[in-house]
């Protein structure tokens, strides 16, 4: 069925360890089996805790241009694959090659991006300004970090997460979305390909990741958990890592602004809503979820998107010629189709603009006009091909609408000009604002969001510090 040499079983301690219980996973296009893979139990996970605190014994003091070299090995050989890569992401996820090749190519950059900062972690040294002390910090690697992904970016959340545990001198255990642990399994396999010991990476594919994951953050051996995923999840979570003042970094919701102020290009505009809307059909925590567009071109904005959503091909992901894939299951679907119908009943106007194929999680792109902020689908997260316009007067008005909303990972901002764009960016409560252009994410830059979105930041040069413990060493002298 797959073609690839993935293996399906879980990784701990080195060793492909087979489950009794299997878990299907699916083909979301076809809603074929595609492999059957562990089914980690609750000692299954403490085992992989296990494997992880004893290969930190000498993974921790491994020199940090050792650990560089496994995981420039590491992007070299996912580089090298990368269509390989892809082809798992769209089979188990269901995005359009061109979104799979782009995260297999991101993905692998992880890799590449903190092979460089493993050796580049500075400490400090200063003289205490009263005289009596030398204040010197510094960086060591927290132990074993437990990472939980996401099925939306299968590949990139894991690489974001174990190349900078790796490159800290941390070892690892991942846990996948059921949906979608194929990719992650066979990214162990590189970093085994990339001269990785054994027990560095495990990872746990299972059905019960409530309890399996409950397990593994009571585990004293544990020290940090790095979650990508809802922030109803996230919440949970962080009660439970509240229990043992675990450090948490959570990377959550978004519900993004896509304001296009007065006097901005809108073609340009058009082109960046997109990306921002359209990469992975939508179902990114980036995606733009709310547009806010000048009263002035309201009209000329939702007229053109418009145009641009019905010239999209949607259906089975592995065809290149397609622009939009099938959303990972029925389930995240029918959660599209409920919003349009809620959005129905409050007065709006939703028809889809494309054809779908008959069979599948396949769902249309909709640009629906004239929407009231507040109402459903400006309240909620998407997750889909959906774009709900909404016209403002004022700049303060639409920097006000942007603003209202409890998550706050990034805001697109179109303006007339970059400066016009920086100082309207700096009134947005974001994370990440991108300024006349649809997509912001990039392994040299501090991803992450503010407000409910989350806490921590991954890649660029924050990235690697979530995984190192600072201590201050009082010198006398
Ligand atoms: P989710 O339901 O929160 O699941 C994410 C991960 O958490 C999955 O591995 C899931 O496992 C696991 N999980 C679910 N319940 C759990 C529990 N009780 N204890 C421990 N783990 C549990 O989110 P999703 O639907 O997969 O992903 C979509 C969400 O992720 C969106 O809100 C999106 O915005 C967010 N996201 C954020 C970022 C970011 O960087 N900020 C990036 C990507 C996605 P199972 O698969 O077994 O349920």
């Amino acid at each position: 069925m797959l073609g690839i040499d993935v293996r399906t079983d879980l990784l701990i301690n080195g060793a492909w360890t087979p489950t009794t219980d299997r878990l299907s996973v699916l083909d979301p296009a076809t809603g074929e089996v595609l492999a059957q893979v562990g089914d980690a139990s609750i000692a299954d996970g403490i085992e992989a805790v296990a494997a992880a605190s004893a290969a930190f014994q000498t993974w921790g003091g491994t020199p940090a241009r050792v650990r560089a070299e496994i995981l420039r090995r590491a992007f070299e050989i996912m580089s090298a694959e990368v269509e390989t890569c892809a082809r798992l992401i769209s089979l188990e996820n269901g995005k359009a090659w061109r979104d799979a090749v782009g995260e297999a190519t991101y993905a692998a950059e992880f890799f590449r991006w903190f092979s460089e900062e493993a050796s580049r972690v500075e400490g400090g040294f200063r003289y205490a300004p009263g005289g009596d002390k030398t204040i010197i910090t510094d960086y060591r690697p927290m132990g074993v970090a437990y990472m939980i992904t996401p099925w939306n970016f299968p590949a990139a959340m894991a690489t974001r997460k174990l190349a900078p545990a790796l490159a800290a001198g941390c070892t690892a255990v991942l846990k996948p979305a059921a949906e979608t642990p194929l990719t992650a399994l066979w990214i162990g396999q590189v970093l085994e390909r990339a001269g990785v010991p054994a027990g560095v990476v495990n990872i746990v594919t299972t059905s019960a990741s409530g309890e399996v994951s409950e397990a593994i953050l009571r585990d004293p051996r544990v020290a940090t958990l790095s979650f990508t995923g809802s922030t109803f999840v996230g919440k949970l979570l962080l009660s439970q890592t509240a229990q043992r003042v675990l450090p948490s970094s959570m990377e959550l919701g978004g519900n993004a602004p896509f304001v296009v102020f007065e006097g901005a290009d809108v073609d340009a505009a058009i082109d960046g809503a997109m990306i921002a809307k359209m990469r992975n059909g939508g179902a990114a925590c980036t995606a733009a979820n709310r547009f806010y567009v000048h009263e002035s071109v309201a009209n000329e904005f939702s007229t053109k998107l418009e145009t641009a959503f019905a010239k999209l091909r949607v259906g089975r992901g592995l065809d290149a010629s397609h622009d939009l894939g099938a959303m990972v299951s029925e389930a995240e679907r029918n959660k599209i189709t409920a919003l349009l119908e809620s959005a129905r009943e409050e007065g709006f106007e939703a028809n889809p603009l494309a054809e779908i194929p008959a069979t599948g999680a396949f769902i249309a792109p909709y640009v629906v006009r004239d929407v009231r902020h507040g109402s459903t689908l400006t309240s909620n997260e998407i997750f889909g091909p959906v774009a709900p316009i909404v016209s403002f007067d004022t700049e303060d008005e639409g920097v006000r609408m942007a603003n209202d909303c409890e998550y706050g990972l990034i805001s697109y901002v179109y303006a007339k000009d970059a400066g016009k764009g920086i100082s309207l960016a700096r009134r947005m409560e974001s994370g990440m604002v991108a300024i006349n252009r649809g997509l912001a994410s990039d392994p040299a830059a501090p991803f992450g969001g503010m407000k409910e979105s989350g806490l921590g930041r991954e890649g660029g040069f924050a990235g690697i510090h979530e995984f190192l413990e600072t201590q201050y060493f009082a010198v006398d002298v």
